[in-house]
C-alpha cells in the first residue's frame, strides 16, 4: 500500500478513532486507487474497472464514498469537513435502484421458528437464525453478544452496534426459552459469548453468514423455503418496550398455537 494511504489510514485510526472494520474498508477500498494523486482520468479508470469486475452501483458507491475520504483529506485535512464547497478531485457516486427486498411470509418463518435442531452445532445455528428473525439485529451483533448483556427478567438485549454504538432492544417471549435453555447449557457464565465457539472464541461474521446462508438453504430444500432475506424490523420498534402482536404471533410455534 502507498506510503499517503498507509498515513491516511493511521491518522483515521489514531486521531479519529474509527473502528477495526472502517480501518478494513479503507484498505479494501483503496486498493482500487493506482495512485496517490489521481487525475480526473484515474478516477474514472476506477469507475470503468469496477464495472467491468461486474460490481453492483451498491458496491461502487461503498468503495467511491471511502476513496472520495481520503481524496478530501490529501487535499484539506482531517480539520475540515467535507462540502460541496471542496475544490479537490472527487467520483461522482451512482444512482442506485430502489427496490423492494423480498422476505420470508408468516408461513415460511412459522416452519423456520418449528425446526428442531440436534446437538450443539444446530443449536447453535437454530438459535442464531431465531435472534436475527425476532430482533432483526445485525449478524456481527450477535456474535459479539454476551450472556450478561441478555435480560430475561425484562426482555431486553444490549448489542454493539455499528461504529460502537449501543444499544438495548426487545426480544419475545419464545425467544427468552431459546437463550435460557441454550445459555444455562452451554454459556453458563455471565462472561461468556451466547454464539461462541465450543471454547467460548468470537466466530468470523463472514464464515457464520455463510453458515446461515447454507443452513436457510438445506431448510429450503427441506422445507421448500425460499431463500429470501429476513425483514427487517422499523427503527422505532426497538425503543417500544413490547414487541406488536403480529411480530409476537408469527414467533408462535405451531404447537402453542393449538
Ligand atoms: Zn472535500
Amino acid at each position: 500500500m502507498q506510503p499517503r494511504f498507509e498515513q491516511f489510514i493511521s491518522e483515521k485510526q489514531y486521531l479519529q478513532n474509527v473502528t477495526p472494520a472502517t480501518v478494513d474498508w479503507y484498505r479494501h477500498s483503496l486498493r482500487w486507487l493506482c495512485t496517490e494523486s489521481p487525475t480526473d482520468a484515474d478516477l474514472k479508470d476506477v469507475v470503468f474497472r469496477m464495472r467491468e469486475r461486474g460490481l453492483k452501483p451498491s458496491g461502487c458507491n461503498c468503495i467511491i464514498r471511502a476513496i472520495n475520504s481520503f481524496l478530501h483529506w490529501n487535499a484539506m485535512g482531517l480539520d475540515v469537513k467535507c462540502s460541496p464547497l471542496c475544490k479537490h478531485p472527487r467520483i461522482m457516486s451512482m444512482k442506485e435502484p430502489t427496490l423492494v427486498l423480498p422476505v420470508y411470509t408468516a408461513q415460511q418463518v412459522k416452519k423456520l421458528v418449528g425446526f428442531r435442531p440436534k446437538g450443539f452445532y444446530e443449536r447453535r445455528m437454530h438459535l442464531l437464525v431465531l435472534t436475527l428473525l425476532d430482533t432483526g439485529c445485525r449478524i456481527g451483533e450477535a456474535l459479539c453478544l454476551h450472556v450478561g448483556e441478555v435480560d430475561l427478567d425484562n426482555l431486553l438485549m444490549t448489542l454493539d452496534g455499528k461504529g460502537g454504538k449501543q444499544r438495548k432492544i426487545p426480544f419475545s417471549m419464545e425467544l427468552r426459552k431459546g437463550l435460557f435453555r441454550y445459555t444455562r447449557e452451554f454459556c453458563p457464565q455471565t462472561h461468556m459469548l451466547v454464539f461462541g465457539t465450543r471454547h467460548g472464541l468470537k466466530l468470523d461474521r463472514h464464515i457464520v453468514a455463510r453458515d446461515v446462508r447454507l443452513f436457510c438453504e438445506r431448510l429450503r430444500d427441506a422445507l421448500s423455503l425460499a431463500l429470501k432475506p429476513f425483514p427487517r424490523k422499523h427503527k422505532s420498534m426497538e425503543t417500544k418496550p413490547e414487541l406488536p402482536v403480529a411480530r409476537r404471533g408469527m414467533f408462535k410455534s405451531a404447537k402453542s398455537r393449538r
